[in-house]
C-alpha cells in the first residue's frame, strides 16, 4: 500500500542506515525502557530493537502507518507496546517506569513544544537522543549573547547538558526536508528546578522583544520591575539575551 506523506506531521523519514544506526548509538539502550516518538514507518524502531531495550514504547499520531509496524509488533510482541495518539497527550508518569530513554527523530512541527513538556518530567529520563532541525538545536545549545539565546536555551541548560552530536543533510531523508537537521543528546540534571512554572512565565515576557531592555519587557507586567531587577544585581537596561540562565532563576524568585 502507497503511503501519501503528511506534510502538517513533518514526515520526513529517514532512508539512510549508517545515519539511523549512528543515532541509536549514541547511547547505551541494552536492557533500558525506551520510548520512541512518531517511529513512522519503523526505521528507526528496528534498529533500536537491534540493540536489545527491554520495552520500547512506540507513539504515534497517524494511524495510516499502522500496517508497517504489524510485523515488527509480531516479532517483539513481549517488548513492543504501540499508542496511536499525539504525543504532546502523553505523560510519560502514567506508564509508572522510574528511569526511561527517548529517542525520536521528531516531527519538526512540535519539536520545540514537546522538548519543553518533557522537562516536567526529567525526573525520570535518563537521557533524550532527538533529530531536530539544525535551527533549533542552534537554540537548544546557545550560550549567553550569542544570537540563538533564546528562552528555549535558558530552560533546557538550567535542567539538562546539552550536546550537538551530528548534522544530517536533507537528502537521507525521503521526502526531502528544506533544511537541514542535527542529532542532540539531553541528558537531564537530577536535582530539578522546582520554580519551573514561574520561571517559565518570566523568560516568556523577557524575551518578547529582543531588541528591548529586560526592564522594558519586564515592566509591563511588573510595576516595580526596575527595583527588582537591581536587587538582583542585573544591569536593567541589559538586553534578554545579555543575562545567564542563573540570573532569570532570581528574577522568578522576586518578581511576584
Ligand atoms: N521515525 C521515523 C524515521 O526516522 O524515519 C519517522 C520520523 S518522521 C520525522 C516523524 C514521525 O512523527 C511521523 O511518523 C509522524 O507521523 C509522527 N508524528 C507527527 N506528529 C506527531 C505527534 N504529535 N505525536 C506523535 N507522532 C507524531
Amino acid at each position: 500500500m502507497q503511503h501519501f506523506f503528511k506534510k502538517s506531521l513533518g514526515q520526513h523519514f529517514l532512508v539512510n542506515k549508517s545515519i539511523l544506526k549512528k543515532i541509536v548509538s549514541v547511547k547505551d539502550i541494552r536492557d533500558k525502557v525506551i520510548f520512541e516518538i512518531g517511529p513512522g514507518q519503523g526505521a528507526l524502531t528496528k534498529e533500536i530493537l537491534q540493540n536489545n531495550p527491554k520495552k520500547l514504547i512506540l507513539i504515534e499520531k497517524d494511524k495510516n502507518l499502522r500496517s508497517y509496524l504489524l510485523k515488527l509488533q509480531e516479532k517483539f510482541k513481549d517488548t513492543i507496546y504501540y499508542i496511536y495518539d499525539d504525543a504532546l497527550n502523553i505523560n510519560l508518569k502514567d506508564f509508572n517506569y522510574n528511569k526511561i530513554q527517548i529517542i525520536s527523530n521528531l516531527p519538526y512541527n512540535i519539536a520545540t513544544t514537546l522538548i519543553i513538556k518533557l522537562i516536567i518530567d526529567f525526573d525520570i529520563v535518563e537521557s533524550m537522543v532527538l533529530m531536530v532541525q539544525k535551527e533549533v538545536a542552534e537554540r537548544l545549545c546557545a550560550k549567553v549573547s550569542t544570537p540563538y539565546y533564546s528562552r528555549l536555551s535558558v530552560l533546557i541548560q538550567l535542567h539538562a547538558e546539552v550536546e550537538k552530536v551530528f548534522d544530517v543533510e536533507p537528502h537521507n531523508f525521503n521526502p526531502k526536508p528544506k533544511v537541514k537537521s542535527t542529532v542532540i543528546k539531553i541528558i537531564p540534571y537530577r536535582k530539578k528546578k522546582k520554580i519551573y512554572d514561574k520561571l517559565d512565565h518570566i523568560l516568556k515576557i523577557s524575551f518578547r522583544q529582543r531588541r528591548k531592555t529586560i526592564k522594558n519587557n519586564l515592566k509591563t507586567f511588573y510595576i516595580d520591575a526596575e527595583k527588582k531587577i537591581l536587587e538582583c544585581a542585573i544591569d536593567p537596561n541589559s538586553r534578554p539575551q545579555d543575562l545567564k540562565p542563573n540570573d532569570f532563576i532570581k528574577l522568578s524568585k522576586v518578581l511576584i
